[in-house]
């Protein structure tokens, strides 16, 4: 488990005009029926400043496996709620609106972004699914991370993977099936 503090300022980057402008684009997009795909979205998320901000807040460590990282090499700026699809569910177009939230980056490893974290963002059996920007993020009730009450507002808990994940997986038949998406993480820390 890492301890966050308050997340820092939003980065210069991310209140940039070729961001605003890149969000509208892919706006258009989805009014027009398109399907959005990771390769629509310019990677402003790895420019200097926003990366270096995520990776200091993390304490320099993956928010998956815990390890210490170098901020240049094996590191990924990680889309909590993935940009482009939802493995979890099909017909959703991905959390496109969330491309470059300052709140949906989380630094991680690129073996844990990209081998296991992939698009999955799995919910709690009793979680209801955001579809669009309107719809209220705080009825999901993510597999993968939980807003830690009993800690001041803005501090996030980031719990173990496979400990959370495990007691979902006994707990519903749904779990059996978020397993084989998560295996991976097995290894890499059981709490
Ligand atoms: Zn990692």
């Amino acid at each position: 488990m890492i301890r966050l503090g308050k997340r820092p300022p939003v980065p210069d980057t991310l209140k940039s005009q070729k961001v605003k402008q890149m969000k509208k684009s892919v706006s258009k997009k989805i009014q027009a029926g398109e399907q959005i795909r990771t390769t629509d979205f310019r990677p402003y998320w790895r420019e200097n400043d926003v990366k270096t901000a995520i990776w200091r807040h993390h304490h320099k460590k993956c928010c998956y496996c815990e390890r210490k990282r170098d901020l240049k090499r094996e590191s990924d700026v990680e889309h909590f709620r993935p940009k482009a699809g939802v493995t979890e569910e099909k017909a959703h177009p991905g959390y496109w609106w969330l491309a470059y939230e300052w709140t949906n980056y989380l630094f991680s490893c690129k073996a844990c972004n990209q081998e296991y974290k992939k698009n999955h963002f799995p919910l709690l059996p009793n979680g209801r699914r955001a579809f669009k920007e309107e719809d209220d993020l705080s009825d999901e009730k993510p597999v993968l991370i939980e807003q830690d009450l009993t800690q001041a507002p803005g501090k996030i808990r980031i719990l173990s993977l496979m400990t959370r994940f495990l007691r979902v997986n006994s707990a519903s038949a749904r779990g059996s099936r978020l397993k084989k998406g998560f295996d991976g993480f097995g290894y890499l820390r059981i709490a």
